[in-house]
């Protein structure tokens, strides 16, 4: 039809289908492509599918554009789209939250603690890693490649930067005390 500046769509609701026929697409033409699973469902099983999916098409250099289609609020789209691009070294904006599974060291509520931290950093645009551990043993080494982090205690936790303990601070001022470590950089 001699239109010339397209981009191409071919999403479906199956992961695998998706993949096969971007693959397909690619190997046969040059048109950029706007990637995406659609019709995943709410946030938890969305996200996982696109990220399987989106990350196998966009390790193997195919996508030019993409979205996310979850049934949850456009925002926890463009978040969930900025964690797959994240994992794969794609983009870096915004702070990575690294935290541990736990296990029987762990001497703190961790899964609070974690999505407190989250919710907190969600509006840093810095490039950087944030580490939450559950104990001061393992912790700051467990997470020497973080940026910045804390790891708890009983009723007190510690602040660290790159592995190294900053200082020790008591549990319930240890988000303000990573806060304002993150603000002085
Ligand atoms: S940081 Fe501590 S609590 Fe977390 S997994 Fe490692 S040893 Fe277990």
């Amino acid at each position: 039809m001699d239109f010339r500046n397209i981009k191409v769509s071919l999403k479906a609701s199956n992961v695998m289908m998706t993949v096969d026929a971007y693959r397909i697409f690619s190997e046969r033409y040059d048109y950029p492509v706007h990637i995406g699973i659609t019709e995943t469902g709410p946030t938890f099983p969305g996200a996982i599918k696109s990220a399987v999916g989106l990350g196998v098409l966009l390790s193997e250099g195919i996508g030019d554009t993409m979205r996310v289609s979850l049934t949850a609020e456009p925002e926890e789209e463009v978040r969930v789209a900025y964690e797959i691009l994240r994992a794969l070294g794609i983009r870096k904006r915004g702070a990575e939250i690294i935290s541990c599974p736990t296990c029987g060291r762990c001497q703190v509520d961790l899964r609070p603690i974690a999505q407190e931290v989250e919710l907190a950093l969600r509006s840093i645009d810095k490039p950087i890693s944030v580490a939450v551990m559950g104990c001061v043993v393992n912790g700051p080494g467990e997470a020497r490649e973080a940026d910045f982090g804390i790891a708890g205690g009983k009723g007190m936790g510690l602040l660290f930067k790159k592995g190294e303990v900053v200082r020790q601070v008591k549990e319930e001022d240890l988000l303000e005390a990573l806060l304002s470590l993150i603000k002085e950089g």
